[in-house]
Order: structure tokens, then sequence, then C-alpha cells
């Protein structure tokens, strides 16, 4: 039989986002948690990735008194910037109820998850790599062997963690789409130019995007056989000046490259006995529709208020409804995130899916700026409402 330390009600696994946030609700509503990472801490708070939090994740953060402390003094997300052929295109987002959206480095959200859950006394341990074992209780096994049981496992650990792997075969569908190009992400140490900027060129796709007052992304479509040693510094550089049509002011140093494939990822359904997918562990969507961390941080809402019922009530019945009602949502994100990769991409590069699409894509592309409709639909998706 396991100790009383080793049962916890809630065993997180994973402290990225989606872990984070579910542990720092249920810590508010007096719900026991430990969060499992098998990374130290240096890693996971400098990990950079996204930098936009959308409406709906802000105020899932303030109808629980957190949204100063999590994602406080950050700049309010108005618009999005294109360079159309060289051309300046500002899309302001034209839905005002709905701009409530920050722009937030992945790594400073982390940081003030951390720090929150920590001051109010949660149990979080860095440095534990866990596998997931399914069963009536379902458990996790440490590395020295030891047991951690839960009345649920939250997977919180991406989509090469532990959880998925512990759900029995043929009880969960992989639903997946490939793109059929990469990109190269690349880390720069410099402050950028401006917030948001997505160059459509016919050369490809490039985009540069804040992280901080020292830290810039930037990204090229490049493709899928590409490999970072085809990039030296020099030749970034000079492609994204040639698709952005001017010079990039402020370099920096290249810290960091990579290539990404881009592809979307759904797993269904999300929940298995005790086990429940939470995040990447879930679903995967492209970065290009900045959406991962956000369906991460929706998950943890639903699934803390799903929890919260459960205990406070003893009512299973948004526990139950779990999958579904997140399915629901992840599928429209999907839609959304594959219709705005490839009109991005398309309306680029004829040579990548063939003049029709390319033409397809332009118009798309335009009428987003001429349509106040067009420009609705798509502030709700990005205020992550629709
Ligand atoms: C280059 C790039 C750019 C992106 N840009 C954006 C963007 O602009 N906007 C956006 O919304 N999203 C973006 N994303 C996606 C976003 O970063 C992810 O969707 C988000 O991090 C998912 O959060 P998560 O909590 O599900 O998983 P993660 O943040 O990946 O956290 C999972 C954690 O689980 C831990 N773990 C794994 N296995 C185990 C184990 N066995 N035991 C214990 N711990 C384990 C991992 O170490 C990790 O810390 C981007 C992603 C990439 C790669």
């Amino acid at each position: 039989m396991p100790t009383e330390e080793a049962s916890k009600p809630v065993v997180i696994v994973g402290a990225g986002v989606s872990g984070l946030a579910l542990g720092n609700f249920l810590l508010r509503e007096g719900i026991d948690c430990v969060v499992l990472e098998r990374r130290d801490r240096d890693h996971v708070e400098r990990r950079q990735r996204a930098g936009v939090i959308d409406t709906r994740a802000t105020r899932a953060f303030r109808k629980r008194g957190l949204e100063d402390r999590i994602v406080g003094g950050s700049p309010v997300q108005a618009g999005l910037g294109f360079r159309v052929d060289g051309q300046d295109r500002w899309l302001d987002l034209v839905a005002d109820e709905h701009r409530e959206g920050r722009f937030c480095p992945q790594q400073v959200l982390v940081r003030n998850l951390i720090t929150v859950f920590e001051q109010e006394g949660g149990d979080l341990r860095f440095g534990t790599e866990v596998t997931v074992e399914d069963g009536e209780r379902p458990r996790v096994r440490l590395g020295d062997g030891a047991i951690i049981e839960g009345d649920f496992i939250a997977g919180c650990d991406g989509s090469h963690g532990a959880t998925r792997a512990a759900i029995p075969e043929g009880r969960i569908t992989r639903h997946s789409h490939e793109f059929g190009y990469a990109w190269l992400v690349v880390l720069t140490d410099a402050p950028p130019t401006r917030q948001t900027l997505m160059a459509i060129h016919s050369r490809g796709f490039a985009a540069a995007f804040a992280r901080g007052p020292e830290a810039s992304r930037f990204y090229l479509q490049c493709p899928l056989g590409d490999t970072v040693a085809d990039w030296p510094d020099e030749r970034i550089w000079s492609e994204l000046e040639t698709r952005f049509c001017e010079p990039i002011a402020t370099k920096g140093t290249i810290v960091e490259k990579g290539l990404v494939p881009l592809r979307s990822e759904v797993l269904s359904p999300m929940s298995h006995g005790g086990i429940h997918l939470l995040g990447d562990a879930a679903h995967i969507v492209p970065p290009s529709s900045a959406k991962g961390m956000n369906l991460a941080l929706h998950d943890a809402d639903v699934f803390a208020e799903a929890l919260v019922r459960y205990y406070e009530k003893d009512d299973r019945s948004l526990l139950d409804a779990y999958s579904d009602t997140r399915l629901r949502d992840v599928w429209n994100y999907q839609a959304f995130a594959t219709w705005f990769t490839d009109t991005v991409h398309d309306a680029g590069d004829p040579g990548c899916r063939g003049e029709f699409r390319h033409r397809v894509a332009r118009a798309d592309l335009a009428r987003l700026f001429t349509s106040d409709t067009a420009n609705r639909l798509l502030s709700e998706f990005i205020a992550g409402l629709n």
C-alpha cells in the first residue's frame, strides 16, 4: 500500500503552461496536487516559445483573482502587423470588447506561474521524470521507484510525454496533418523593432515577434529537408531582409536556431479513466496560429472547473464531459489554424502549393483588410472566444 505522502488527489505531470496553470487554479480552490517536472528549474524558466496570451486565457486568470500576479503589466494586443510584398499592412482587431489579449512571452508566464504556485505553498518538484501507470487508481512512478497515486492524473507533459504512452493502444485515435514545409526558428538577444510582423513574399513566409525586452524570435518558411547547417547566420539575415523588403535594424546575436516541421495533431478522446490529457499532450497546432499555449491554458481552465465541481459537489458531470467539451473547441481552433497557416504561406510563394491556391490565399488576405465581417471572425479566433 502506498504511504499517505504517496497519494495526492491530483497528480500533474509536467510544469509547462498547462501543468502550472492547472496547479495554480486547483490551489486557489483548496484542492491538493503535486506538479512533477523532469527538467530542472532553470531550463523550464528559460524556455522561449510563445508570446501572446489571448482574451479567454486572460479571463481565466482574472476570474480566479490571479490576473495581476500572472499577466499584470503585459501590453495589450491590439492588432497584427503584416508586410505584404514590402508594404506595411496593419490589421486592427475590430472586436473592442475582445481586446484583452496580452503580449506576454511564455518564459515570463511560466516564471510567474512558478512564483505564485510556490508562494501559495504548492508542491512542485523539478528534476523528477515519471512514468505513468494506468489502473483503477492511476499512478506515477518516479526515477527512484517511488510511487504517487492520484484520484486523477493530469497529463500536461507535451507531445513526447509519458502520459499518452500509458493509455492502452486502441483507446485513443491520433488524427494528424502535415503542412509540407518547415519553419527555421531563430532566437536572438536583441529587442524587436516591432511587436509582431508577418512577411508575405514570393520567396516564402517570414515573421518577427517580440519575446521580451532582450529577445526576438524570427521565423523563415523553408523546405522540409533543410537542416540547420543549410542556414548560416549571414544567410538568415539576408533572407529575412529580402522577405521583409527592409533592413533588420536590431540584429543582435543569434543564440538558438532549429527547424520545426509545421504539423497539427489531435488525440481523441482526451480522457481515459482517471487519466486526462491537457495542452500539447492532447493536441498540436502550428506555431503560425499562435494558439498552442492558449489551448493549453483553456484546457487547464475547463479541467480545473470540472475537478472543483467533483470535489465540492461530488458531481462527475463536468469531468465526464471534459474530453467532448475540449474537443469541440480544439477542432474549431484546428480549423482556424489550418486556414490561417495555409493563407499566410500560400499567399507568398506560388511554387509552394500552386498558382490557384496562391490566388485564393491573396483574395482571403485582402478580404481581412476590407471586410469587417472577415476581420471580426479573425479577431474572435485570436481572442479565443469563437
Ligand atoms: C518554436 C515554437 C513557437 C511557438 N509559438 C507559439 C505561439 O506563438 N503561440 C502559442 O500559443 N503557442 C506557441 N507554441 C506552442 C506552445 O509553446 C505550446 O503549445 C505550449 O508550450 C504547450 O504547453 P504544455 O503545458 O502543453 O506543454 P509544455 O510547455 O511542452 O510542457 C510540458 C512539460 O512536461 C515535461 N515533461 C515531459 N515528459 C515528462 C515526464 N515524463 N515527467 C515529468 N515531466 C515531463 C516537459 O519537460 C515540459 O516542461 C510554440 C511552440 C514552439 C515549439
